[in-house]
């Protein structure tokens, strides 16, 4: 699970890590207020930020950094009507419905600093650079030297010995250390104890008063150990995720939306990575990825297809069933019976093997009146060929 930047400070700030202060807005109006608020008090300048759950906003101008409340206006209201489109969108970009203006501070370094699970090294680790900021990619791209790496102990966590050399390689100086130091302590300790998966602080800035902050942070966390952080949960934001997919949650479907015209519905999330692959291989493009799991209810399958043939561009259906736990007569049912519910306009190809596939095969051959479109296939390859030319694709 993602969360905006907004509640990532909060965290942040709850764990002993220093962020300017800021306020999450929904409004042009919310905006000049918070604005208005933070410019009455020490500060000179406010930044204005756009919160969605991808980065390069800066690059992408979602990040702006004022000093009167008519160009927080302007940015507010840039921001809240068009879709923040950057390297990590997709052309479409994301809708943007909530803003943080915040205290923005002076930066005279912008450092790289980030926790993530190493899965060759199979431990935690601590990622960070002194070429922080916007250009961090490039940075790893095209210098990864000038990126540092430190394995934490999977007990023990991060040592201060070990966090003191890492500020040192980062060119922390006199009390900066000690600042950079504790920084690092706190980030890893609240990983661990969240369940993060990452959590990234690009840029972590050293002030010209020679003060350690973050100024952006990201969260990511363990969706599996989600259920013992109500506190988490809480932060979630249904906005920011594909509506699809998330219904097809709440049948305990896992289902990722895609840019082709296949539809998919398979069990097992090994079996669909196969389908796929080879609709690819036969040069087809699939519309999803679905994987109904292996003891799926009738009106999980039911609802399966409704989602499947509610995606506009879907032109054709490929359903490939090993029945294990799975038995095939239970998909046969949810065919025909999504068949009455939502009607299968598009091309549908069926491929089922296993458990009970005689009785499936009998029920859809019983069924065959209702289901024009159907075909069946005997094995993987000739599915794939069957669905790929019903969409008119020519391998
Ligand atoms: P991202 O582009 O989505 O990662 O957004 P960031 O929050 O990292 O902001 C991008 C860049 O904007 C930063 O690297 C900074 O250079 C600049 N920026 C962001 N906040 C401030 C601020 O408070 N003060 C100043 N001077 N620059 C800022
Ligand atoms: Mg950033």
């Amino acid at each position: 699970m993602k969360i905006h930047e907004y509640q990532a400070r909060q965290l942040l700030d709850d764990a002993g890590i220093p962020v300017p202060a800021g306020h999450m807005c929904t409004t042009v109006e919310e905006a000049v207020a918070a604005a208005e608020g933070i410019l009455a008090g020490e500060s000179s300048m406010v930044v204005v930020k756009a919160q969605v759950h991808a980065g390069g906003r800066g690059k992408a101008g979602f990040v702006k950094v004022v000093d009167s409340i008519e160009a927080v206006q302007d940015a507010a209201s840039f921001m809240l009507s068009n879709r923040m489109v950057s390297n990590q969108t997709g052309p479409e970009g994301l809708e943007v419905n909530r803003l943080l203006v915040a205290d923005a501070v002076d930066i005279d370094r912008e450092l790289y600093l980030a926790i993530t699970t190493d899965r060759a090294n199979a431990t935690n680790t601590l990622i960070a650079s002194t070429e922080g900021g916007v250009e961090i990619e490039a940075v790893a791209e095209e210098t990864p030297d000038a990126i540092l790496k430190l394995p934490l102990h999977p007990v023990d966590g991060l040592s201060t010995e070990k966090a003191r050399e890492l500020a040192q390689r980062l060119e922390f100086t006199g009390d900066q250390v000690d600042q950079a130091v504790s920084l690092m302590e706190n980030l890893s300790r609240l990983f661990v104890e969240k369940d993060a998966s990452l959590a990234e602080i690009n840029p972590l800035i050293v002030t010209p008063e020679g003060q350690v902050m973050a100024i952006d942070a990201k969260f990511n966390f363990d969706d599996n150990a989600l259920f013992r952080h109500p506190e988490l949960q809480e932060l979630f934001d249904p906005s920011e995720e594909n509506a699809d997919e998330l219904h097809a949650r709440e049948f305990g479907l896992s289902y990722v939306a895609l840019d082709g015209n296949i539809g998919c519905l398979v069990n097992g999330a090994g079996l669909a990575m196969s389908t796929m692959d080879i609709i690819k291989l036969e040069g087809g493009e699939p519309a999803n990825f679905l994987d109904v799991g292996g003891d799926a209810t009738l009106e999980a399958v039911t609802e399966a297809f409704r989602i499947i043939l509610g995606e506009e561009q879907v032109e054709g259906v490929l359903v490939n069933i090993f029945g294990g736990i799975m038995q095939c007569d239970r998909i046969a049912n949810a065919i025909v019976g999504a068949a009455e519910e939502v009607g299968f306009e598009v091309p549908l190809v069926v491929r089922l093997e296993g458990t009970n596939v005689d009785a499936a095969r009998e029920i859809l051959e019983q069924a065959r009146t209702r289901l024009p479109t159907m075909q069946t296939a005997t094995d993987l390859a000739d599915a794939a060929r069957k669905v790929t030319a019903a969409v008119g694709v020519s391998a």
